[in-house]
């Protein structure tokens, strides 16, 4: 039952054709947003199905979230019926995972060859960025590195940077040529036993780990050669230099002997590239042409997506960036409506109008709630949107933000999985150690750390030897603590054997006390907590009903990768699911009716009718971090092409006069970004010079006294103006030493403006940070 293939190319314009049908050499496709790349993936997998005679268990697909595999796998099937489910279409981590867990024997082997233990087995827990920087945290400490001069947080990033260079601590050592980079090394080389002696792997393991082991066993590369014939890539300039080299290593060369080297096709647009902070680079499409030397190159031009006054506003913001190819995307769309600019008083009032025009909109009919979108920068900048509409009433959803997945008492309950799952996982297992308190206090803790590291034996093993024979300097109070609490995970270790996820975490939130400690507990934050808890149980209720029946493939196609690795419904299956999660993908589907809350980063690739972007100043977009650091900036600048672009047919950008932050009122100068918007697409609602005529507007007249927030008084425009007035104390000249309540000790290097405009770059030394700061709004004083 074929699909026609004429139609699967009827409404494709001719350079998409041209991409969909191209076959052979590799082909890279590069263009603007909107313009269709994703699009052509889709249809090019349905036209290699339909049309040249490829099987799905030939096809590999990599997006860059679930969310985005989902929605592609969807397409298809629409395209060409149920056979497509047998496709891999997944992100870059989760495939692999799934070509680890079939191959972890030959990992063993071949980590026995180098620093760290070979104790990895197919069983391996999956590190989140979280959980590897509690584990930099034990090694710092081990190493007795000072938290000042080596925050973990550096540590941690450098680490990950060497991983997607896809050097080793060996290699890492060797290149050291300052002290910082000696102490990474000897940090990096730790972290790794570390994560061996756990049976665990980083998000940036398992693509490195991939690497080399398609590296170091030919013939494991050529069985995936062999079955992956087609090879596509989405987003392809957020590809690291790792997942550069595991494309090639997936693909082959004609040199790699044996099979002939996989069709390729990436997608991707050096415009949007948003993810240098995780060694994204876009080398990896400027150079395509010299990587592949036979490949070809399609532009497409046409965007379907905005209208013409919506690109042009990205067109002209991008355009700010400079070494950049410049392209003329354009849209049949026709002109549509001006962008919509508002300048608010604050923060509250900024949250109000954006509520006040989403109730407009969709009582005049003109969107629906799932038609938009509101973004802003950083997560924290969600909650005030979300305060206003509960108030209002107004149905919504936060993408990102504290996600379910992060809150405490969900990822207690999940470690505590993992450790039943795992048993030599040692952050998990140290996190759980005193959780509910138990009597297992620091003292013993170190007592059974410094052990396992004198006797070279793993955290759990020398955690068993305290329970057993105990331990030199364990006091027996403590020693008969650990004896219960080993006793109680063989006890919930047999729930695992016995029963589903779902009861095993019934189980364990009874016999540990953490259920029965929450609902003893007058805090009401703890009930939301045991709602929580409730939730991630009927969270694993729908794991174990799932089991997959609709993976159910035609006879014939299903080759052995195709089987599930894991069994269906088990834990460890149900912990890979959970720790694969990424930020885009709680978007539930197509539920009816809720505004979409999120930063800019997790709205690449998605699309709305209505965009409202919000926090268009400079220090929180562009981000404090990047003013003065012209790459940032630059990254910056592409963030907001990203966010323009998302936008089909109406586009709000707001910016608020004054912002909490550090629990202060900090007047903000507008984002540079904005002022490259032309003046004749712009409509404001409210412009500054408006809003500097004495405003009185009472937060009673938009229903439920909204700004109020107690006698603080930093609630609404006017008395945050005053509130900031009495602050402005300081005069800063370059040279000045300030001391910062967060940063610590600075240098001023340079100052602009006065007054209530008084900024100043200062350079706060340990982390080697220059931030610009608005003086007086800012907990600093002069020293
Ligand atoms: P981004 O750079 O944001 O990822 P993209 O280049 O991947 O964008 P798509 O998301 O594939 O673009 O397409 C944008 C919109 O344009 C989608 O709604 C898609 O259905 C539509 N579209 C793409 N090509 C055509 C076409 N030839 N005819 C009609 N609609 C199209
Ligand atoms: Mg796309």
């Amino acid at each position: 039952r074929e699909h026609d293939p004429d139609q699967l190319l009827a409404d494709l314009n001719p350079q998409q054709r041209e991409a969909v049908v191209h076959g052979g050499s590799p082909l890279l496709v590069v263009a603007g947003a909107g313009s269709g790349k994703t699009k052509v993936l889709t249809h090019r997998i349905a036209y290699l199905l339909a049309a040249r005679g490829a099987h799905p268990g030939e096809i590999m697909a990599i997006t860059f979230t679930n969310k985005a595999a989902v929605e592609m796998k969807e397409r298809v099937t629409d395209l060409v019926g149920p056979r497509a489910r047998s496709m891999w279409v997944s992100t870059f981590h989760s495939m692999c995972v799934r070509v680890l867990r079939r191959e972890a024997e030959t990992v063993r082997e071949l980590l026995a060859g180098t620093s760290s233990d070979p104790r990895l087995n197919s069983n391996f827990s999956i590190y989140d960025a979280d959980d590897a920087k509690r584990m930099v945290t034990l090694v710092a400490r081990d190493l007795e590195l000072d938290s000042k001069r080596y925050p973990v947080r550096t540590l941690a990033a450098e680490v990950s940077n060497l991983k997607n260079e896809l050097l080793t601590p060996a290699d890492a050592a060797e290149r050291a040529g300052n002290d910082l980079e000696r102490k990474v090394a000897d940090v990096y080389a730790s972290y790794q036993r570390r994560l061996a002696d756990s049976n665990a792997l980083d998000f940036d393991d398992l693509i490195m780990r991939t690497v080399q082991l398609l590296r170091a066993y030919p013939e494991v590369a050529e069985h995936y050669r062999r079955r992956f014939r087609h090879v596509m890539v989405d987003e392809y300039q957020d590809t690291n230099h790792a997942q550069y080299a595991l494309v090639r290593e997936l693909v082959g060369t004609r040199d790699s002997g044996g099979v002939e080297p996989a069709e390729l096709c990436v997608v991707g647009d050096a415009d949007q590239s948003i993810y240098a902070f995780r060694g994204a680079t876009i080398r990896n499409i400027e150079e395509f042409e010299r990587d592949y030397p036979q490949a070809r190159t399609i532009l497409l031009e046409q965007n379907y997506r905005s209208t013409q006054t919506i690109l042009s506003a990205a067109n002209a913001v991008i355009r700010g960036n400079t070494g950049r190819r410049d392209k003329r995307l354009w849209s049949e769309a026709g002109e549509g409506e001006p962008v919509v600019g508002y300048v608010a008083d604050n923060e509250h009032d900024e949250a109000a109008f954006v509520a006040g025009e989403i109730d407009r909109l969709v009582d005049d009919g003109e969107a629906t709630f799932n038609d938009i979108a509101v973004f802003y920068r950083t997560n924290n900048q969600s909650r005030v949107f979300e305060e206003v509409f509960i108030r209002r009433g107004l149905p919504y959803r936060v993408i990102g933000g504290v996600r379910f997945y992060e809150r405490r008492e969900v990822r207690d309950v999940l470690a505590y999985l993992r450790v039943l799952d795992n048993p030599e996982d040692t952050v998990n297992l140290r996190r759980i150690l005193n959780v509910p308190k138990r009597g297992i206090g620091d003292r013993a803790q170190a007592v059974v750390s410094v052990y396992a590291e004198q006797e070279r034996i793993s955290f759990a093993a020398a955690l068993r030897r305290a329970a057993g024979e105990g331990l030199p300097g364990l006091n027996t109070r403590a020693q008969r603590a650990i004896s219960g609490f080993v006793a109680l995970l063989d006890e919930l270790r047999e729930a695992v054997a016995q029963s589903d996820v779902a009861d095993v975490i019934e189980t364990l939130l009874e016999r540990t006390g953490y259920r029965g400690e929450l609902e003893a507990s007058d805090d009401p934050q703890d009930a939301g907590r045991v709602e929580n808890l409730t939730e991630l149980i009927t969270v694993a209720r729908e794991f174990s009903e799932m089991r997959a029946p609709s993976e159910e493939t035609s006879a014939g196609e299903s080759e052995d990768v195709d089987a599930a690795v894991l069994p269906d419904g088990s834990l460890s299956a149900f912990l890979e699911r959970v720790s694969l999660v990424a930020d885009a993908d709680s978007l539930p589907d197509s539920e009816e009716g809720m505004i979409t809350l999120m930063t800019l980063h997790t709205a690449k690739g998605l699309e709305f009718p209505v965009v409202f972007s919000t926090g268009w100043e400079d220090g929180v977009f562009p981000h404090m971090r990047a003013l003065g650091e012209p790459a940032e900036l630059a990254e910056e600048r592409r963030l907001a092409y990203v966010g323009i672009t998302r936008a089909r047919r109406r586009l709000y950008l707001s910016r608020a006069l004054m912002r909490s932050a550090w629990g202060q009122p900090m007047t903000n100068p507008a984002s540079r970004f904005l002022g490259e918007v032309p003046e004749d697409l712009l409509r404001w609602r409210r412009s500054e010079a408006e809003r500097s005529a004495p405003q009185v507007r009472s937060s009673g007249s938009r229903g439920g006294g909204g700004f109020d927030r107690g006698s603080g008084g930093a609630g609404n425009g006017r008395s945050s103006a005053q509130s900031f007035k009495d602050s402005v104390a300081i005069k800063l000249a370059v040279g000045d030493r300030v001391n910062h309540d967060k940063y610590g000790l600075g240098t001023v290097l340079t100052t602009e403006g006065e007054g209530a405009r008084a900024t100043a770059t200062i350079d706060f030394g340990a982390s080697g940070t220059v931030r610009l700061m608005l003086i007086g709004s800012v907990p600093l004083t002069k020293l």
